[in-house]
């Protein structure tokens, strides 16, 4: 195991400043998303990572060894990326033992045949070890690539998308699966994704990043109710995130402390409640132009002075279309940001 630590780690291309003085510390162990909209720089900090690409600038550390220098082979680092790369024309037992029987020193055949059951049933494809891997199913195919890097123990980690090829159901469960995988085997794991739910469920700590700048380094439920600025609260979150001008609330629900006037407020979907327009929690006021009964729960769309506003709420009494209604807040919930979209504290 090795923890990682990025120091002011820069990357340009020419005119792309692709990765833009990123600081990261990633414990021993640790389970950490890099995510971001397509462009932000995740790739090109994994490649970085992994030796593939050089940086511009700054410094890569495992533990606290420098790898400017050390070759992609000589870093102990596992990869799986979207496309899973394994030998088609060999079998699921010769992918998954590939990488020990390569070794200088490989060890017995007893051994190895051992170590490839172990991993085979972790990854969930023991029943299908003298398959062809090119007749596999696009979802195997991605468990033995899975397999084949876990099984020659590296010190880290480096996933990249590594199931967007997957179909929506098996990506619930490789998501879970590999949860459980990292808590068993315990290795660093860095994990690149655009999907923010990928990130929300899995990881211990999510960097968000735009325009190869870290937004945040937070866990999952710190992005989620204190983002640190309005790109992260509005990228994270399956429910958009409500935003209006501050001014357009009561003044006692803006914390208005020493620091910046809060310019926009924002709130999630979830810590709205609908009232009685004449009801004294009324914070707002709003027309419904939708509602979306999702079983569980019924997504509200309303408007509010030309903007629309979501509730999400538990199946109760539904409005009715047109309906003027009111708003109740959560105080404690209320995000502040101010004319730089960064977080009023
Ligand atoms: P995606 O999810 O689409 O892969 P990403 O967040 O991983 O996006 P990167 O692939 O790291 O982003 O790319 C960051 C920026 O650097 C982009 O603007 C990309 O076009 C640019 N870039 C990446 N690799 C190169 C390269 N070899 N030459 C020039 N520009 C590059």
């Amino acid at each position: 195991m090795t923890a990682i630590r990025l120091e002011r780690l820069t990357k340009d291309f020419r005119s792309v400043l692709a990765v833009d003085n990123l600081d990261l510390s990633i414990s021993d162990g640790e389970f950490v998303a890099l995510l971001g909209p397509s462009g932000c720089g995740k790739t090109t900090t994994m490649n970085m990572i992994a030796g593939m690409e050089t940086p511009t600038r700054g410094q890569i550390y495992f533990d606290e060894r420098a790898m400017s220098g050390v070759a992609p082979g000589k870093r102990n680092v596992g990869f799986v990326f979207q496309n899973y790369a394994i030998f088609t024309h060999m079998t699921v037992q010769e992918n998954l033992s590939f990488g020990l029987r390569a070794r200088k020193h490989a060890p017995r055949r007893e051994e190895i045949d051992r170590e490839v059951k172990r991993i085979a049933e972790i990854v969930g494809v023991a029943s299908i070890l003298d398959r062809k891997a090119g007749r596999l199913s696009v979802n195997d195919m991605q468990k033995v690539a899975l397999g084949r890097s876990m099984i020659v123990q590296p010190a880290i980690f480096l996933l990249d998308e590594p199931f967007s090829n997957l179909d929506a159901a098996f990506r619930a469960y490789m998501r879970a699966e590999l949860k459980h995988i990292q808590h068993d085997i315990g290795q660093t794991m860095i994990y690149v994704t655009h999907d923010q739910v990928e990130a929300m469920s899995m990881a211990d700590r999510i960097a968000v990043m735009d325009q190869g700048v870290l937004q945040q380094y937070a866990t999952p439920m710190e992005v989620y109710e204190r983002p640190a600025n309005t790109f992260v609260a509005r990228f994270v979150g399956s429910n958009p995130i409500n935003f209006l001008p501050a001014s357009e609330l009561p003044a006692h629900l803006l914390r208005k402390g020493g620091g910046d006037e809060p310019l926009t407020a924002a709130i999630r979907p979830e810590y709205l409640t609908i009232v009685a327009p004449d009801c004294d929690r009324a914070a707002l006021r709003a027309k419904v132009n939708l509602v979306e009964p999702l079983g569980a729960k019924d997504v509200i769309h309303l408007a509010h002075d030309g903007q629309e506003l979501r509730v999400v709420s538990r199946p109760q009494r539904r409005p009715a279309l047109g309906e003027h209604v009111g708003i109740a807040l959560d105080p404690a919930r209320l995000l502040l940001f101010d004319d730089h979209g960064q977080a009023v504290s």
